[in-house]
């Protein structure tokens, strides 16, 4: 199976993904992440996407298509946060998907997760995460604070704020999200895959029940 995780940045994408992930048993494929990993690697491609990531902007489609089209070849139950972004990499995906050696052939839910902008740049703005790359565990000391601060609960090392998470970052990412990445709610509504689900991030039990909410969604389409 196939799930897209759909979403603003900052609306928890990452940490449900994660929980579907172990759910369903999926490969998570996060873009983000990868970008993230070749930066600290200083490669090629890791020194090219910094110079867009550290402005709030998109890596180019080209770039990111090749890199995802790699990273999916012979992966079949994958889980897909971050990607696409844009219309031209949703398109680029069908095409992978009808790819020789392609069981899976189809996307089976695009999950849309939904928050106010007002509430991302509040949450986004005081996220933290882990600086060991093999843990890379997300915290908010408003929302899921770690037992220590500054430490993380799963490795003990140290936790530090995303150079994408300065707030005036946070507001360009949110202008390019609605430029290029909204239009995918309509494409993949029309395509009757798209599961929109509000999330209130106030609430203490928001993983839990968006988790949940997302799993029953996708077993929804499962069934057909
Ligand atoms: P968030 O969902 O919080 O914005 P991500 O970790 O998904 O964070 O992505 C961080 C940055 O990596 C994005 O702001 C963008 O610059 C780049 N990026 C990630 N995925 C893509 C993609 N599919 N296309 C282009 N750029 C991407
Ligand atoms: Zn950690």
């Amino acid at each position: 199976m196939y799930i897209i995780m759909l979403g603003a940045p900052g609306t928890g994408k990452g940490t449900i993904g994660a929980e579907i992930c172990k759910h369903f048993n999926l490969n998570h494929v996060s873009t983000g992440d990868i970008f993230r990993e070749e930066i600290r690697n200083k490669t090629e491609l890791g020194q090219l996407a910094e110079s867009y990531i550290s402005k709030g902007q998109l890596v180019p489609d080209e770039v990111t298509i090749k890199m995802v089209e790699n990273t999916l070849d012979r992966m079949e139950d994958v889980i897909l946060d971050g990607f696409p972004r844009t219309i031209d990499q949703a398109k680029a995906l069908k095409e992978i998907l009808r790819g020789p050696n392609k069981k899976v052939t189809t996307i089976t839910t695009v999950i849309n997760l939904i928050v106010p902008d007002e509430d991302i740049i509040k949450r986004t703005s005081s996220r933290v995460v882990c600086s060991n790359k093999k843990c890379g565990a997300s915290y908010n000391p408003v929302f899921l604070p770690p037992k220590v601060e500054g430490i993380c609960d799963v490795c003990g090392s140290e936790l530090i704020r995303r150079k994408d998470d300065e707030p005036e970052t946070i507001k360009q990412r949110l202008d390019v999200y609605y430029q290029n990445t909204e239009p995918l709610v309509e494409y993949y509504e029309s395509e009757g895959i798209l599961e929109p689900i509000k999330v209130d991030i106030y609430s203490p039990t928001t993983k839990e029940d968006t988790t949940a909410e997302a799993i029953r969604r996708i077993e929804k389409h499962l069934n057909k």
